[in-house]
């Protein structure tokens, strides 16, 4: 017989199962978007606009820590921002070392080797320069030939003096000024890269405004496929495409920043030898790299430095490749990737070899 008491324990455990089922097929659920977590996002920092896709479980999670690792890398780089560590180095230029943090201390450190590396085409104390020509932003104009003469003076990163065991970076001129813009991208996209492995994801693309890192393959398993801009097209439209895996892929343009007058560009790759707009023969020069502060550092400094010194010094460098599209729409490829190259737009004639001068 059911006694009172008995129907009520049979009712109790009926609801604890239902309960139950109810939280299991929740939770499923759950893991079940986490798997698919695959997100693309687009976002503003360092002064440009950014695409993270990360494939997933954690993809949110790494997405919001990238983001608050830019906006700390930005605060202490951006030349636009009075308090960063790089405003402090300049503002205390010929006066005293500043102390900075591990971060700008090492990217400082690893661009005064591309400036030397470079012999001196890349420098980041071309920062008076820039502002001289205010490139990419409003007042953007062609300084007097005589204001840049003055200011080239002072341009010269051997008087950056860096002291390893107080972290502290010095210049040595009171109107010295340091722009960390030609590489800081590149730490900022390592730094990101990091993050998203460290989040145990296997397969994602970084893209800081053209600094391009990608982690393992894309998620079907083959190999990511990137497209370089073409220097002439409008934004978007690709001269060549290379297929890469765990590999940084930097582009220097003249498309990026510039300006027009009297029908002639104006771009934010400057020559530090005459501190005019770079016009080698290079319009776009692309550095395959394993690290992405390598990449950056490199391309602005091989851009300035023309097709042929150019080859010479990627092709010395171990694991380092890179794609040069020359004024006359000619492309040269570095000996290691010329198998991942291919030329979307036939107006480009593909060139294996030595560059010959006409
Ligand atoms: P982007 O900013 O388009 O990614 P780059 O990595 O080539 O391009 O860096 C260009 C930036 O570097 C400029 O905006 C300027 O701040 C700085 N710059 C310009 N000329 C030089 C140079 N010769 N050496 C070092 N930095 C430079
Ligand atoms: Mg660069």
């Amino acid at each position: 017989m059911i006694t009172l008491e008995n129907a009520l324990i049979i009712m109790l455990v009926l609801i604890c199962i239902v309960l139950i089922l109810i939280f299991v097929t929740e939770n499923n659920k759950k893991s079940n978007i986490d798997k698919k977590a695959n997100i693309d996002k687009e976002f503003y920092s360092l002064g440009t606009l950014n695409q993270l896709k990360v494939y997933g479980k954690n993809a949110k999670k790494s997405i919001e820590e990238s983001i608050d690792r830019l906006s700390e890398i930005d605060n202490k780089m951006s030349v636009f921002k009075d308090y960063s560590e790089i405003s402090k180095i300049n503002n205390n230029a010929g006066n005293q070392p500043q102390i900075v943090s591990e971060d700008t201390y090492y990217v400082i450190q690893k661009a005064i080797k591309y400036c030397s590396l470079s012999n001196g085409a890349f420098d980041i104390t071309i920062r008076p320069i820039v502002a001289l020509w205010g490139i990419g932003k409003e007042g953007a104009r062609i300084p007097a030939i005589n204001e840049i003469k003055d200011t080239l003076k002072i341009v010269n990163y051997k008087d950056i003096v860096i002291d390893k065991n107080n972290s502290s970076i010095f210049l040595k001129n009171e109107k010295q000024e340091i722009d960390v813009g030609g590489i800081a991208k590149g730490y900022a996209a390592d730094e990101v890269k990091n993050i998203i492995l460290k989040n145990g994801i296997k397969s994602a693309l970084i893209n800081l405004g053209g600094n391009i890192v990608v982690i393992g393959a894309k998620e079907d398993g083959t190999p990511w496929i990137v497209g370089i801009q073409d220097p002439i097209k409008p934004r978007g439209e690709f001269a060549l495409t290379i297929s890469v895996i765990n590999k940084s892929v930097v582009t220097s343009g003249n498309y990026e920043r510039f300006f027009e007058k009297d029908g002639r560009r104006y771009h934010h790759i400057i020559n530090p030898r005459d501190g005019y707009p770079s016009e080698s023969n290079i319009i776009s020069a692309t550095i395959i790299s394993d690290y992405s502060i390598d990449g950056d550092g490199l391309s602005t400094g091989v851009y300035i430095m023309g097709i042929n010194k150019a080859i010479k010094l990627i092709e010395e460098i171990k694991g380092v490749d890179a794609i040069f599209i020359t004024k006359n729409k000619e492309v040269y490829v570095t000996t290691g990737i010329r198998e991942n190259v291919t030329l979307t737009n036939y107006e480009f004639v593909y060139k294996n070899g030595i560059y010959e001068e006409m």
